[in-house]
């Protein structure tokens, strides 16, 4: 599997995170001939990036796929993916889901499968609905409409369904969307204002097979969002396609949910996410430990599942602080030290408070990159908007002092945060699908605000 070669190239020659995410990540496998392996490097890199990358990383490559693959020998060559010759039937598939385009198109994290999903009392009949409705898709339940707090583990279940339908049945088509891309896709397309654009966005989204929105609960409310998703839902339901929805409450509890809207989200199943009890945290955080290669005490992991018990993500997020603040100090993960990094987050008083790190973790999770890239020097466009974002937000939802956001994203100076927050404020003004993403940021960060 390519993941795996790369991780372990990364891990067996020690590549540091951010060489790693820039050189080594994006590379895809286009395909193998034989012992010739060819690997597109993106166009970004330009033909720098391809002598940078062979020079670097195509010994370690090559070595680890014939330990991997148990090939006696191969050869890695590098192209630019501009340069490839145009699309003809290859079929000496690698690794299907690198060469399967419809993977990126549906937008999954490959990490979210029923592989890696535990199974408790708390999620037992939601993910026993999603296997259903992921072996027989339009068959079974239609729509599916899974709901539950945040962190649960919703977008986790409808990446699986989507991960299976496309491994076992080939030419179907799965879009998975998040009703803030679907929203921000909408605003676009009104806003190029011709019939074709719109023409488009709606052939796109009625000739799929499986259409999955995430957190529905943000479009909601919002009129031509609304309506347009109204009529995509009864084109493709009238088609017997399959539609999954998931939000953050049931239909009956959604206020401003119109009739119309209620009962079609009731005409199929409707599935909840709990929280999970103390058996499912413990076995949800020895799946971390196995995935990771971790070998840790058993105090450590029932102190963690004893104590953090709001959500999910949660959960993994004291797991992970446990475990890079072992790695910082270079020290035995123990139940002292266990308690020495989660002793912000493990609060006698257990109220929460927004604080400016839980603020940026949000961000970070929604723009797909982690705290540590917006803490760190990175300057490319991908980290410096949520970056920027970050900072609006610690000054608007919590009314941050400029010197304490700034230390809390590395250590930046206030002067640096006034330019970042105005910046954001600018842009706000005519760009509809930023604050689109702003009014969900601050949704998510705080529900009840
Ligand atoms: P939601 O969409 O409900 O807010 P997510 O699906 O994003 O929650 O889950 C948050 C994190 O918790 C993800 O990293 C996910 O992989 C993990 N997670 C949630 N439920 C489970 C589960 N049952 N087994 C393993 N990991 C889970
Ligand atoms: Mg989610």
């Amino acid at each position: 599997k390519w993941e795996e070669i790369l991780q372990t190239v990364k891990s067996e020659y020690e590549v540091t995170d951010v060489p790693f995410n820039t050189w080594l990540k994006p590379l895809k496998v286009y395909e193998v001939d034989g012992k010739l392996i060819t690997v597109v490097v993106p166009s970004e890199q330009a033909a720098i990036g391809v002598n940078y990358i062979s020079k670097r990383y195509k010994i370690p490559l090559q070595v680890t796929i014939c330990v991997l693959t148990g090939m006696e020998e191969c050869e890695v060559r590098f192209v630019l993916e501009k340069d490839l010759p145009k699309k003809t039937e290859k079929n000496t598939s690698y690794d299907k889901q690198v060469q399967d385009t419809r993977y990126e198109e549906a937008h999954l994290n490959p990490k979210y499968t029923f592989d890696t999903f535990v199974v408790g009392s708390n999620n037992k009949f939601a993910q026993a609905a999603a296997l259903a409705v992921a072996e027989s898709p339009g068959d079974t339940y239609n729509p599916l409409f899974i709901y539950g707090g945040a962190g649960l583990g919703k977008t986790h279940l409808m990446h699986s369904i989507a991960h299976f339908i496309l491994e076992h049945d080939e030419n179907s088509h799965v879009l998975y969307v998040t009703s803030e891309e679907f929203t921000n896709e909408l605003i676009e397309t009104i806003r190029n204002g011709n019939n074709t654009a719109m023409s488009k966005f709606r052939e796109k989204y009625r000739n799929i097979d499986v259409l999955l929105v995430d957190d529905i609960q943000f479009i909601i409310g919002k009129e031509s969002t609304q309506e347009e998703f109204f009529h995509t839902f009864n084109s493709l339901h009238s088609a017997k396609k399959q539609i999954i929805i998931s939000s953050d409450k049931p239909p009956k509890d959604m206020e401003i949910l119109e009739e119309r809207f209620r009962s079609r989200f009731e005409w199929g199943l409707i599935a909840d996410i709990t929280l999970p009890d103390y058996e499912t945290r413990m076995a949800i955080l020895h799946k971390n430990e196995e995935m990771n290669g971790y070998n840790i005490s058993e105090d450590v992991i029932k102190y963690i599942a004893t104590n953090i018990k709001s959500n999910i993500r949660e959960l993994e997020g004291a797991f992970n602080k446990v475990m890079a603040g072992a790695k910082l100090e270079k020290k035995e993960v123990t139940l002292e030290l266990a308690e020495q990094a989660l002793k912000d987050i493990i609060s006698p008083d257990e109220k929460k408070v927004i604080t400016p790190e839980y603020i940026i973790s949000v961000v970070a999770e929604h723009y797909g990159v982690t705290p540590a890239d917006l803490s760190g020097n990175k300057r490319n466009s991908k980290i410096v908007m949520p970056r920027q974002v970050s900072m609006y937000l610690c000054r608007e939802i919590i009314s941050t002092p400029l010197k304490n956001i700034g230390k809390a994203l590395g250590n930046r100076d206030h002067t640096t945060v006034m330019h970042g927050i105005e910046k954001i404020e600018n842009e706000l003004q005519n760009d509809d699908n930023l604050k689109n993403t702003i009014d969900i940021l601050k949704k998510k960060i705080n529900p009840q605000g």
